[in-house]
This record gives C-alpha cells, structure tokens and sequence, in this order.
C-alpha cells in the first residue's frame, strides 16, 4: 500500500564523545524512507540544493524510493544540520542548523503521489504538515512527528494540526513541554486529549509508549551495546512502524503493537553505525532475526 513521506533531507555533521563524521547524509525524511522501505514501496517529498551528491539521490532509489517529489532548487544549498551528543549518548545539542533550501520549503505532490494512504508528516513546521494533508485526498492513516521549536513558537496551528491527524509521534521531553506535566502515563493521556487517536512517546534507549483510548502500554528499546549515534533514531522508529502497517494495510490495535516493535528493532540497528550506514549492510531478515530474539527478550 502507498506510503508517503514528507520531511527534510539533509547533511549532518555529527559530534559523539569519541568520534565526528562531516556531512553525510541526514535528514527526516532520509532516515524515515530508508527504515520504511524494508517493508513497503516508499514515496519521498522533500527539498535539496544542487550541492546535493547524487549518490545520495541513488541511494534512496536502489530501496525502491521513489524520489520524483524531491525537488531539487538550481543554485540552492541543502539543508545543514550539526549536531553534537553528550557523553550518556541520549541527549544532545544543535551546534548549526542553516535552513537554506528547507526554510522556503513549501511541498507540491507529484499527480502520482496524491492518492497515497499512509501518510507520515515528519518534522516540520504545522503549517507544512498541513499543507500536505490538503494534497492528499485519498489518506487513510495521516501520523505526525513534532518538536520543541513548533510546540513553543506555533502552538495554535500545532493545535489545529492535531485536529486532522490519527496519530502523533514525539520524544518524552516534547510530551512534558506540551502538557506541563513530567509524569509521562499523564502527558500521554493529554496529547490525546488534543486530537490524535494514538499517541507515541519515543523515548530514547528506554523504547516506546503508545497511548490510544483503549490501551496503554511500553515497549523496551531492544538492548545493543553499539550506540555509535543515535542521529535519525527516531525517524528510523517511525520508518519502521509506518512501513510496517503499509505493508499489513491495516493499523489494527495488534498490527499496531507489532509495527511498534519493527519500528524499535529498525532504530537498534539505525544508531549502531554514523548515518545510514548500518542500515545499508542489513536486509529485512536481519530484522526477522532481532524480532525473535526480542520476542524471546519479552516473553517469560
Ligand atoms: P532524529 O535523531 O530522529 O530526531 O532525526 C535527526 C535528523 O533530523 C537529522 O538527520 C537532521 O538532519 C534532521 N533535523 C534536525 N533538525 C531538524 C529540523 N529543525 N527540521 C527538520 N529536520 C531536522
């Protein structure tokens, strides 16, 4: 079933404790199609300048992405981000962000892609997220991610964005920031008071929690002592999960609940290496494999 995506493409440069990597391949919508391609045909829209390496384009479309909604701005530069994590390799601060071809980014679908059905709006401005649901009449599961900056700076349209979507996806800092409230089975239950049908609060190596008006529960990070950078974890949990429900045609509570777990097993393999790079050296059977051992992790 037709899954689209619509984010920021991008080059990172990443700080850990021990090592640094300059600009390689970043960016929402990077990490979220390649984790969701594992399980179904992907469709990318988003924005790059022409110093974009065309590697990186071909890349994508090795996985099956389609990338005719990347639209490329002659003269433009691409979206630069630069980040760094301190030593418990969980948190982390923005050293550069230059917007460039991203700050003007206003998303037109190709004919082809408008009548996708599952649809994730990955971080990014409401008024953009928005903007997409307009061209996309034929969508059955419309999820979102948010943060900090578009929480503290346009709440109301954030507001009325949560109005339209089925489901939210945002970090256990974000919930606190949008509720006020610091225990997180209650911040939960308000962010579903605002729209969605199910919240999910990502929350780092600790898993995940999802929140609809029938269940609550938690899923554990699957345990790996390999964080090299945790860059793009979560839009690699979302990837999976997204990609996964694509694939089954239904969001289910069941089928939701094992998305979940696709989406935190394609995350533990994400961060195990800079950038893609882990996720390029495994296939979906590498993932099958974790998922029975997360299953027998889980099982007592
Ligand atoms: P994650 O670690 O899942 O939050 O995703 C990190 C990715 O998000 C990086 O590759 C960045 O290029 C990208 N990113 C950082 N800041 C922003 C922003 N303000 N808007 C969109 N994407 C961003």
């Amino acid at each position: 079933m037709s899954l689209l995506v619509v984010g920021s493409v991008a080059i990172d440069s990443i700080q850990t404790p021990t090592e640094t990597r300059e600009n390689v391949l970043g960016g929402s919508a990077t990490y979220f199609s390649y984790a969701a391609s594992f399980f179904a045909p992907v469709k990318l829209v988003g924005v790059v300048g022409e110093d974009f390496p065309a590697e990186h384009v071909e890349l994508l479309r090795r996985r099956g992405i389609d990338t005719a909604g990347l639209h490329v701005v002659r003269g433009g530069k691409t979206f630069f981000w630069k980040g760094k994590y301190l030593p418990n390799m969980n948190d982390r601060e923005t050293l550069e962000v230059h917007l460039n071809v991203f700050g003007d980014f206003r998303p037109a679908l190709p004919d082809s892609f408008r009548q996708s059905e599952f649809i994730f709006l990955a971080n990014g401005s409401p008024v953009t997220q928005m903007s997409v649901l307009a061209q996309t009449p034929g969508a059955r599961l419309v999820v979102a991610d948010t943060m900090d900056l578009w929480i503290r700076e346009q709440h109301d349209e954030l507001m009325a964005l949560f109005k339209r979507i089925d489901g939210l996806v945002m970090n256990d800092s974000e919930a606190k920031l949008l509720t006020g409230d610091e225990n997180l089975v209650s911040a939960g239950h308000k962010v579903l008071a605002l729209g969605p049908r199910f919240v999910v609060i990502k929350k780092g190596e600790h898993g995940a929690m999802f929140f609809s008006q029938h269940e609550t529960y938690v899923l554990p990070a699957f345990p790996t002592a390999q964080v090299i950078d945790p860059t793009g974890a979560g839009d690699s949990f979302a990837g999976g999960m997204m990609g996964y429900l694509a694939a089954q045609r239904n969001f289910e509570p069941k089928t939701l609940k094992e998305a979940m777990a696709y989406g935190i097993l394609v995350a533990s393999f994400a961060v195990e290496d800079f950038s893609l790079e882990r996720l390029k050296r495994i296939d979906r059977s590498d993932l099958d494999l974790r998922m029975e051992q997360y299953r027998k992790m889980l099982s007592f």
